[in-house]
Protein backbone atom coordinates (compact mmCIF):
# COMPACT_ATOMS: atom_id res chain seq x y z
CA UNK A 1 0.00 0.00 0.00
CA UNK A 2 1.09 3.39 -0.63
CA UNK A 3 2.18 5.07 2.73
CA UNK A 4 0.09 7.81 2.15
CA UNK A 5 -2.73 5.99 1.71
CA UNK A 6 -2.00 4.36 5.31
CA UNK A 7 -2.09 7.60 6.66
CA UNK A 8 -5.21 8.77 4.85
CA UNK A 9 -7.01 5.81 7.27
CA UNK A 10 -6.56 8.05 10.38
CA UNK A 11 -9.43 10.58 8.30
CA UNK A 12 -12.30 9.98 10.11
CA UNK A 13 -14.27 9.42 7.10
CA UNK A 14 -11.94 6.40 5.58
CA UNK A 15 -12.04 5.06 9.06
CA UNK A 16 -15.67 4.52 9.27
CA UNK A 17 -14.99 3.37 5.11
CA UNK A 18 -12.24 0.68 6.42
CA UNK A 19 -15.28 -0.19 9.26
CA UNK A 20 -17.90 -0.63 6.77
CA UNK A 21 -16.51 -2.89 3.96
CA UNK A 22 -14.81 -5.29 6.39
CA UNK A 23 -11.11 -3.53 6.02
CA UNK A 24 -8.62 -5.47 7.23
CA UNK A 25 -6.29 -3.02 8.67
CA UNK A 26 -2.40 -4.69 9.99
CA UNK A 27 -2.12 -1.53 11.24
CA UNK A 28 -4.34 0.36 13.57
CA UNK A 29 -4.82 4.08 13.76
CA UNK A 30 -2.25 4.57 16.86
CA UNK A 31 0.36 2.28 14.67
CA UNK A 32 0.13 4.87 12.05
CA UNK A 33 0.23 8.19 14.29
CA UNK A 34 3.19 6.43 16.11
CA UNK A 35 4.99 6.08 12.73
CA UNK A 36 4.47 9.68 11.83
CA UNK A 37 5.56 11.24 15.05
CA UNK A 38 8.79 9.38 14.01
CA UNK A 39 9.30 11.65 10.78
CA UNK A 40 11.23 14.40 11.57
CA UNK A 41 9.58 17.68 12.13
CA UNK A 42 9.92 20.19 8.80
CA UNK A 43 8.44 20.94 5.29
CA UNK A 44 8.83 17.42 4.23
CA UNK A 45 6.24 16.17 6.98
CA UNK A 46 4.15 19.31 6.64
CA UNK A 47 3.92 18.33 3.23
CA UNK A 48 3.28 14.41 4.04
CA UNK A 49 0.15 14.99 6.72
CA UNK A 50 -1.40 18.10 4.37
CA UNK A 51 -1.60 15.91 1.23
CA UNK A 52 -2.88 12.91 3.59
CA UNK A 53 -3.88 13.48 6.96
CA UNK A 54 -4.50 16.91 7.50
CA UNK A 55 -5.20 16.36 11.12
CA UNK A 56 -1.97 15.50 11.49
CA UNK A 57 0.01 18.68 10.47
CA UNK A 58 1.41 21.19 12.75
CA UNK A 59 0.81 23.97 10.32
CA UNK A 60 -2.43 25.62 8.70
CA UNK A 61 -2.81 25.25 5.37
CA UNK A 62 -1.94 28.98 4.88
CA UNK A 63 1.04 28.82 7.27
CA UNK A 64 2.37 25.44 4.88
CA UNK A 65 1.52 27.51 2.16
CA UNK A 66 3.55 30.35 3.47
CA UNK A 67 6.65 28.17 3.90
CA UNK A 68 6.40 27.00 -0.26
CA UNK A 69 6.28 30.86 -1.26
CA UNK A 70 8.89 31.76 1.18
CA UNK A 71 11.10 29.11 -0.93
CA UNK A 72 9.61 30.61 -4.02
CA UNK A 73 10.80 34.26 -3.15
CA UNK A 74 14.16 32.65 -1.91
CA UNK A 75 15.03 31.28 -5.30
CA UNK A 76 13.95 34.25 -6.98
CA UNK A 77 15.84 36.48 -5.30
CA UNK A 78 18.87 34.47 -5.88
CA UNK A 79 18.02 34.13 -9.84
CA UNK A 80 18.04 38.04 -9.25
CA UNK A 81 21.51 38.44 -7.55
CA UNK A 82 23.22 36.50 -10.42
CA UNK A 83 21.39 38.77 -12.97
CA UNK A 84 22.80 41.80 -11.14
CA UNK A 85 26.16 40.43 -10.54
CA UNK A 86 25.83 39.60 -14.57
CA UNK A 87 25.22 43.08 -15.13
CA UNK A 88 27.98 44.58 -12.53
CA UNK A 89 30.50 42.18 -14.00
CA UNK A 90 29.48 43.25 -17.37
CA UNK A 91 29.69 47.13 -16.58
CA UNK A 92 33.13 46.23 -14.71
CA UNK A 93 34.39 44.26 -17.97
CA UNK A 94 37.69 45.87 -19.67
CA UNK A 95 39.26 43.32 -21.57
CA UNK A 96 37.32 41.66 -24.94
CA UNK A 97 37.11 38.62 -23.02
CA UNK A 98 35.71 40.04 -20.04
CA UNK A 99 33.39 41.54 -22.14
CA UNK A 100 32.61 38.50 -24.19
CA UNK A 101 31.79 36.29 -21.04
CA UNK A 102 30.13 38.94 -19.42
CA UNK A 103 27.43 38.76 -22.58
CA UNK A 104 27.52 35.19 -21.91
CA UNK A 105 26.77 35.11 -17.97
CA UNK A 106 24.29 38.09 -18.83
CA UNK A 107 22.47 35.86 -21.21
CA UNK A 108 22.38 32.86 -19.10
CA UNK A 109 21.24 35.12 -16.11
CA UNK A 110 18.48 36.49 -17.79
CA UNK A 111 17.35 33.13 -19.46
CA UNK A 112 17.07 31.62 -16.30
CA UNK A 113 15.48 34.55 -14.35
CA UNK A 114 11.98 33.94 -13.49
CA UNK A 115 9.11 36.35 -14.07
CA UNK A 116 8.39 39.59 -11.99
CA UNK A 117 6.44 39.10 -9.15
CA UNK A 118 3.11 40.87 -8.66
CA UNK A 119 -0.81 40.01 -7.92
CA UNK A 120 -1.04 39.03 -11.47
CA UNK A 121 1.63 36.59 -11.27
CA UNK A 122 1.05 32.74 -11.12
CA UNK A 123 3.14 31.78 -7.96
CA UNK A 124 0.44 31.33 -5.66
CA UNK A 125 -1.49 28.98 -8.19
CA UNK A 126 1.80 27.24 -9.05
CA UNK A 127 1.88 26.13 -5.44
CA UNK A 128 -2.08 25.31 -5.11
CA UNK A 129 -1.59 23.35 -8.50
CA UNK A 130 1.90 20.99 -7.06
CA UNK A 131 -0.36 20.56 -4.31
CA UNK A 132 -3.22 19.40 -6.56
CA UNK A 133 -0.35 17.42 -8.18
CA UNK A 134 0.78 15.64 -5.41
CA UNK A 135 -2.57 14.13 -3.78
CA UNK A 136 -3.83 11.26 -4.16
CA UNK A 137 -6.26 11.94 -7.20
CA UNK A 138 -3.22 12.11 -9.43
CA UNK A 139 -1.86 8.59 -8.09
CA UNK A 140 -1.01 6.18 -10.84
CA UNK A 141 -4.65 4.13 -11.43
CA UNK A 142 -2.62 1.10 -12.65
CA UNK A 143 -0.27 0.45 -9.32
CA UNK A 144 -2.30 2.56 -7.26
CA UNK A 145 0.68 4.85 -6.26
CA UNK A 146 3.46 1.86 -5.28
CA UNK A 147 5.12 2.09 -8.51
CA UNK A 148 5.28 -1.71 -8.73
CA UNK A 149 2.67 -4.54 -9.71
CA UNK A 150 2.45 -7.90 -9.76
CA UNK A 151 2.61 -10.06 -12.49
CA UNK A 152 0.41 -13.39 -13.07
CA UNK A 153 2.90 -15.18 -12.06
CA UNK A 154 3.09 -13.21 -8.77
CA UNK A 155 6.23 -11.92 -9.48
CA UNK A 156 7.01 -8.05 -8.70
CA UNK A 157 7.59 -5.46 -11.50
CA UNK A 158 7.84 -1.81 -12.21
CA UNK A 159 4.41 -0.21 -13.52
CA UNK A 160 4.69 0.47 -17.12
CA UNK A 161 1.74 2.89 -16.77
CA UNK A 162 3.75 5.44 -14.73
CA UNK A 163 7.32 3.98 -15.52
CA UNK A 164 7.68 3.29 -11.72
CA UNK A 165 7.09 6.80 -10.45
CA UNK A 166 3.41 5.80 -9.10
CA UNK A 167 2.17 8.84 -10.44
CA UNK A 168 -0.06 9.92 -13.22
CA UNK A 169 1.12 11.57 -15.82
CA UNK A 170 0.17 15.54 -15.64
CA UNK A 171 0.85 17.05 -19.43
CA UNK A 172 1.80 20.52 -19.14
CA UNK A 173 -1.72 21.37 -20.91
CA UNK A 174 -3.14 20.21 -17.65
CA UNK A 175 -0.33 21.53 -15.69
CA UNK A 176 -1.50 25.29 -17.43
CA UNK A 177 -5.09 24.55 -17.17
CA UNK A 178 -4.62 24.61 -13.65
CA UNK A 179 -2.94 27.94 -13.01
CA UNK A 180 -5.20 29.42 -15.38
CA UNK A 181 -2.70 29.62 -18.26
CA UNK A 182 -2.58 28.81 -22.13
CA UNK A 183 -0.04 26.36 -22.88
CA UNK A 184 2.39 28.00 -24.53
CA UNK A 185 2.32 30.85 -21.69
CA UNK A 186 2.56 28.03 -19.29
CA UNK A 187 5.99 26.62 -21.58
CA UNK A 188 7.50 29.51 -22.54
CA UNK A 189 6.97 31.62 -19.00
CA UNK A 190 5.79 29.64 -15.60
CA UNK A 191 7.01 26.08 -16.57
CA UNK A 192 10.55 26.96 -14.60
CA UNK A 193 8.88 27.72 -11.68
CA UNK A 194 6.31 25.04 -11.70
CA UNK A 195 8.83 22.58 -12.35
CA UNK A 196 11.26 24.27 -9.50
CA UNK A 197 8.31 24.13 -6.88
CA UNK A 198 7.41 20.63 -7.81
CA UNK A 199 10.70 19.51 -7.75
CA UNK A 200 11.55 20.74 -4.16
CA UNK A 201 8.09 19.37 -3.12
CA UNK A 202 9.23 16.23 -3.94
CA UNK A 203 12.75 16.31 -2.90
CA UNK A 204 11.59 17.20 0.65
CA UNK A 205 8.84 14.19 0.64
CA UNK A 206 10.68 11.26 -0.67
CA UNK A 207 12.96 11.45 2.90
CA UNK A 208 9.38 11.57 4.93
CA UNK A 209 7.99 9.03 3.10
CA UNK A 210 10.73 6.82 3.81
CA UNK A 211 11.34 7.36 7.18
CA UNK A 212 7.32 6.62 7.54
CA UNK A 213 7.64 3.65 5.76
CA UNK A 214 10.93 2.10 8.13
CA UNK A 215 8.73 3.13 10.99
CA UNK A 216 6.07 1.18 9.86
CA UNK A 217 7.50 -1.87 8.49
ZN1 LIG B 1 1.87 2.89 -11.85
Amino acid sequence: MHVGKLLARLNPSTQRYEQGRGGIPELTPQDVAAAIAMVPEGLGRELVCRLWWPDGAKLSAKELDRLLMEAQLAEWRARMDRLVNAQIFQAMAETPSDRYRAVAKLDSARARMWPRLGPDSCYAAIRKAVLAEMSSSCLCQSCHGLGHVRDDAGLITACSACEGSGKQKVSDRQRAQMIDRDKKTYSVVWAPVYEWTIGLCNEVIGPAHDRLRQAVA
